[in-house]
């Protein structure tokens, strides 16, 4: 079988990879469909983000669906070609954070595609994969191209809980990827009364009007297009950055009202933030990294028709064109979220 295997910066391969049986509790997926994330991106400009290198050939991928091919001994509730999306969060369940319910914490988190531990944990793009049966939620009724967008809903699910309650809110959306987009459809979701959104693409705000963005602007085209929400100490209840641009998140903040959200998603490394800002507002800044119990949530809002995440599949590519994939995804005035084809 073959996998996308990340050597070194802008040094992508499609190699062979030996197909394993599934052992007890575990299932053979025939995968279907995996995104191209940023996370992804990043290893493939740059090879790696902020402070995590790679060191050593790894597979990439973490959203991704398949059909399952094979059941390990003691597997109940899934039978062989059930399409399934397969979350890439596999907490230890024993640590301290996992023993608290703080499962995305984990300190012993096996995340697919990631460098951040070494040896580094391989990933999801490879056309057999196997897992546990625990990681796989029916998706039957979706597309296969959607099932594999739960991934990074359920990043967006996440942060939209950890923002507290969006019934009723303002809520500005800075930078429109994938994720930004994402959130858009999760604060809608979760009650919000206006979504104004920013980025410096006009293919990345039509995208994000499609998943219900009330307005948007292009801040590279009008820098000062954010001006109107800065009168009376600011606009907004709750500002999800997801640009990782020092600067938006400080245009962004300018515009946040006394105790209201900055939920930071973005990952651009360390930057400077508008620390006064902050205290004098009495604005709240949170983090949010990854999910866990969100996944199946995800997929249950997409099968139920709640959400609709196949606007934002814009290219899908067959595994033996993986490079142009990443390529493609690379350019934000044509992609948003690119996928490609196993099976
Ligand atoms: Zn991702
Ligand atoms: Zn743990």
């Amino acid at each position: 079988m073959r996998a996308i295997v990340i050597h070194a910066e802008k040094d992508l391969r499609v190699e062979e990879r030996e197909t394993l049986p599934p052992g007890p509790g575990e299932v053979q997926v025939a995968l279907a469909v995996g995104g191209v994330c940023g996370s992804d991106l990043h290893y493939y400009n740059h090879a790696g983000f902020g402070a995590v290198r790679l060191k050593e050939p790894m597979i990439l991928g973490h959203e991704v669906s398949g059909r399952i091919a094979a059941l390990g001994a003691g597997v109940t509730g899934l039978s062989e070609g059930d399409l399934v999306a397969i979350s890439p969060s596999r907490p230890c369940g024993t640590c301290k954070y996992c023993v608290e319910g703080l499962r995305n914490q984990c300190l012993n988190m096996r995340f697919y595609g990631s460098a951040m531990p070494f040896p580094h944990i391989q990933g999801a793009f490879r056309e057999t994969l196997v897992c546990d049966a625990t990681q796989c939620v029916k998706a039957e009724g979706l597309s296969a191209g959607e099932a594999a967008m739960a991934e990074p809903f359920s990043v967006t699910l996440h942060a939209a809980r950890r923002a507290g309650d969006l019934l009723g809110k303002r809520v500005l959306v800075v930078g429109c990827g994938p994720i930004g987009a994402l959130v858009i459809a999760a604060a809608r979701r979760a009650g919000a009364a206006e979504i104004v959104a920013t980025d410096i693409a006009d293919n990345a705000l039509g995208y994000a009007r499609r998943m219900g963005a009330d307005t948007t602007l292009n801040v590279a085209a009008d820098p000062q297009a954010l001006a109107p929400y800065l009168p009376d100490k600011g606009t907004f209840d709750v500002m999800f950055e997801c640009s990782g641009s020092e600067p938006a998140l400080a245009q962004g903040i300018a515009t946040v009202r006394p105790r209201g959200v900055v939920m930071q998603l973005g990952m651009g490394g360390d930057m400077k933030i508008p620390m006064q800002t902050i205290t004098t507002r009495e604005i709240d800044l949170r983090g949010s990294f990854r999910f866990h119990e969100e996944f199946a949530l995800a997929v249950h809002l997409m099968r139920t028709g709640l959400v609709d995440l196949k606007p934002l599949i814009s290219h899908t590519l067959p595994l033996d064109r993986a490079v142009e994939a990443f390529d493609t995804a690379n350019d934000r005035r044509q992609a948003m979220k690119v996928q490609i084809a196993f099976n």
